[in-house]
């Protein structure tokens, strides 16, 4: 029997000077020798507990044994590896690097209870990459393509992020045309302007943009529904409406001085970076003035994407939170690397206002400093309150990360859609709205959450779109 190796074996990483130098990936990813060495940590359990820990099942374990089982062969092994992931989830360059595994398939790991949990996610990513490099993504794509008949049914998506792209794709392979509407100029949704390429390289996104123009998905930008166009017009023309619009409206606190200059919601301050590239002003139009001090308020991985951009951008950076460390919600490999390229972390502290100089641009914050109690609130957190004691921390910039909600503009003119007080839509167990031939998922019908979660709902609104069409078919 072979022994058991209980630690993971670790992927390369840019030295943490260089990575302050740009935005260059940090995570280098596995080579096929390295992805070997930890494939073969895995003990192909069955029932395998990671498959039920992520949110779409890939078969886990089946997409280890083919890399391990064409070890010879790397083409052939990463092919069918890839075969298995696809069969659930299309965008793995994608979620191999920013899905929280941690909370999901690598949670149950059964060799998590003897050492470390196998390293699913850059399994995956290694998966996707070599794949990409070697055509074989490409190769596969083009076995789809000549298969797929052809339907007359059009279905229009509204919104580019993972959840209208994950339902175009799956419409697009079904034979659907479809057309994608997306607001803003480049599509990908908080892939592109959200998250930072040092932790998810534009490419990655790009790569994966042109795979769904392959499959004919036409891309309209710059097209805002409810402006350009409206829900009834396009329901006129499409014979289904897939809404994936997000949750991009961030939550900013009614504290005194929030109007101040040098304050941005962390939303605004990194689509100025990421999709405006500001920090080569004036190269770019855009521009960000950040000083020396930027305060980052929060801990999810809104506020680690913000610091650690800060700390690129040569400020030194504090992400202040009102709770304590063990309730950060960011994942670990984010807060890991945030302190390593010198985020520094100040806990139970909550902002009570920001305090502005002679010409109304921030120059501090004051906070209440917190405390945590034994007792837990209804999603199982400690709950924390105020000690009384107040802090003054001095900043030239003040980033808030404090959650987001959907967008007010598509309650004002998709009004018939149903949803809850906070915009939320409204969707049945086939994500069906209220509006028959309109379905929607992501974050638009579950406030701010998940790439993967909202992948999921694209492929199960797809499915339910297909029912829906046939049915409809064939009561003519
Ligand atoms: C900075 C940041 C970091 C994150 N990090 C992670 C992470 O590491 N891991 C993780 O799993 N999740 C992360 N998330 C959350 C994750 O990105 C979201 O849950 C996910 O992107 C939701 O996908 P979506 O398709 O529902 O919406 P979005 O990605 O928000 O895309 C919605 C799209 O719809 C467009 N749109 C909106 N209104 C209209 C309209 N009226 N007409 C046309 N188009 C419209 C928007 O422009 C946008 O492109 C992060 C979020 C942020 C903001
Ligand atoms: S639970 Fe862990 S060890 Fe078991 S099959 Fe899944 S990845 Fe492999």
């Amino acid at each position: 029997m072979m022994a058991i190796i209980k630690e993971r074996i670790p992927t390369p990483e840019r030295l943490i000077e260089e990575r302050l130098q740009g935005f260059m990936e940090v995570n280098l990813g596995y080579t096929f020798e390295l992805a070997l060495q930890e494939a073969q940590r895995c003990l192909q359990c069955n029932p395998a507990p990671c498959i039920q820990g992520c949110p779409v099942h890939i078969d886990i374990p089946g997409f280890i044994k083919k890399l391990r089982e064409n070890k010879e062969d790397p083409k052939k092994a990463v092919k069918e590896a890839l075969e298995v992931i696809w069969a659930c989830n299309t965008l793995p360059a994608i979620t191999g690097r920013v899905c929280p595994q941690e909370d999901q398939c690598e949670a149950p790991c059964v060799m998590g209870k003897v050492g470390e949990p196998i390293n699913i996610g850059k399994l995956e990513r290694f998966v996707a990459d070599y794949a990409r490099e070697q055509g074989i993504d490409e190769e596969l794509l083009q076995e789809i393509i000549p298969k797929i008949e052809k339907k007359k049914e059009k279905v229009a998506i509204i919104g580019a992020g993972p959840a209208g792209l994950t339902c175009a794709a799956e419409l697009a392979k079904d034979g659907y045309q479809v057309t994608i509407f997306e607001a803003l100029h480049k599509p990908g949704g908080v892939l592109v302007y959200g998250i930072p390429e040092f932790r998810l390289p534009n490419d990655t996104i790009e790569k994966e943009l042109e795979k769904l123009k392959k499959l004919g998905v036409e891309m309209k930008t710059d097209y805002i529904v409810g402006r350009t166009v409206t829900l009834d017009e396009l329901l006129e023309n499409y014979d289904a409406v897939f809404i994936g619009t997000g949750a991009g409206t961030p939550k900013l606190p009614s504290l005194p001085g929030i109007n101040l200059n040098g304050i941005y919601s962390a939303n605004e301050f990194l689509t100025r970076v990421n999709l405006m590239k500001a920090y080569a002003f004036p190269e770019y139009d855009t521009p960000i003035k950040i000083g020396k001090k930027v305060i980052v308020i929060g801990a999810g991985n809104t506020a680690m994407d913000a610091a650690r951009t800060a700390r690129r951008l040569g400020a030194e950076v504090v992400i202040a939170y009102r709770r304590g460390k063990e309730d950060i919600t960011a994942r670990i490999e984010e807060v890991e690397h945030a302190k390593e390229e010198g985020v520094t972390f100040e806990f139970f502290l909550s902002p009570m206002e920001f305090i502005g100089d002679e010409n109304g641009r921030v120059k501090a914050v004051k906070f209440m400093k917190m405390k945590a109690l034994e007792e837990r609130d209804s999603k199982g957190k400690r709950k924390i309150v105020p000690t009384g004691d107040t802090t003054v921390l001095e900043a030239d910039t003040v980033v808030i990360a404090i959650g987001k909600t959907t967008s007010k503009l598509l309650r004002m003119t998709m009004a018939k859609i149903e949803a809850d007080e906070y915009g939320v839509i409204k969707v049945d167990e086939k994500l069906m709205t209220n509006i028959p031939g309109v379905f929607a998922g992501g974050d638009a019908i579950r406030g701010e959450a998940t790439v993967i979660l909202a992948m999921g709902d694209g492929r199960k609104a797809a499915k339910s779109i297909k029912e829906y069409l046939e049915k409809k078919a064939n009561n003519t």
